[in-house]
């Protein structure tokens, strides 16, 4: 057998949001690592636009920007401290992929998070996360060295409940992780945009319920199936994680009647403001 590659990089080294797909981008390694981790690589250099829609979706997914807020172009070129023509780029990108919406002489608004698009994205993760899973538990004969670090990411994220954006980071990495150890880029574009958003609404759900929070232990049983290189044993337990998550989740946004179709009202620190009355960084909106 050849000897193992590696792909990604070391554990602990940070990571920020990757703003083609959300991927986590590792920290620089060495030019096999990078030869070999396509999914985590670049297509060009990294330019302020791509900066800039990191740095939105960073703050769209902990909350920071809450779902539902309208801000405007002057707004998001103060809170990130850039000049216009990339945070404009920026939003272009955003709005494609539904982060964003625009509308004319009010400005842009955060994605919403409802119980309608939380299911839907539920629908999908409980069909892609166990493929994701069973593509790792193969890959994982390619690249052994991967799963002991998959394992660190399991422990990592367990007993983590989203409470802080660096427990909504540790749970994104496994996944970012695992998906990468399949090695389809397609399934890793998907995933990535889907995780994002989903830890949106874990964020959301988070703040309206506490009972009964997944504490990811799910995740080392996921990784042992890996480890053991059984694709329909990591597929089960990953199915399994994807129901739990999907009973906390629906349950807690549904059981809340402050959930509103422009998002949280009341309860979120930052909450919606409505056209025309923009926010500003110093503002409810931006917080
Ligand atoms: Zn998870």
């Amino acid at each position: 057998m050849a000897a193992p590659l590696r792909i990604g990089a070391d554990r602990g080294n940070g990571g920020t949001i990757n703003p083609v797909a959300g991927h986590i981008t590792a920290a620089p390694s060495s030019p096999k690592e990078r030869r070999v981790n396509y999914a985590r690589q670049p297509e060009t250099p990294a330019l302020l636009s791509d900066e800039a829609i990191g740095a939105l979706k960073r703050r769209i997914v902990t909350g920071e920007l809450a779902p539902g807020a309208w801000v405007s172009e002057g707004d998001l070129t103060e809170l990130l401290g850039m000049s216009k023509t990339p945070v404009r780029e920026a939003l272009a990108v955003l709005r494609r992929q539904g982060w964003i919406t625009a509308t004319p002489r009010s400005g842009y608004r955060i994605r919403s998070v409802t119980v309608r698009e939380t299911r839907d994205l539920l629908d999908l993760q409980a069909v892609l996360e166990p493929m994701a899973a069973a593509k790792a538990a193969i890959g994982s004969q390619r690249y052994p060295g991967e799963v002991e670090k998959l394992a660190a990411f399991a422990v990592d994220s367990t007993g983590h409940t989203w409470a802080n954006s660096d427990e909504i980071l540790a749970h994104y990495r496994f996944h970012r992780r695992l998906t990468a150890l399949g090695n389809n880029r397609e399934l890793d574009l998907l995933l990535a945009d889907l995780h994002l958003k989903l830890h949106q609404a874990f964020v959301i759900a988070r703040k309206l319920d506490t009972t009964n929070l997944p504490d990811n232990t799910d995740h080392r049983r996921i990784v042992e199936a890996i480890a053991r290189h059984d694709p329909e044993a990591a597929r089960r337990a990953a199915a399994e994680h994807v129901t739990a998550i999907r009973t906390w989740l629906i349950t807690a946004l549904i059981d809340s009647d402050a959930v509103l179709d422009a998002g949280i009202s009341g309860r979120s620190r930052s909450g919606f403001t409505k056209p025309r009355a923009r926010s500003n960084p110093t503002g409810q909106g931006l917080r």
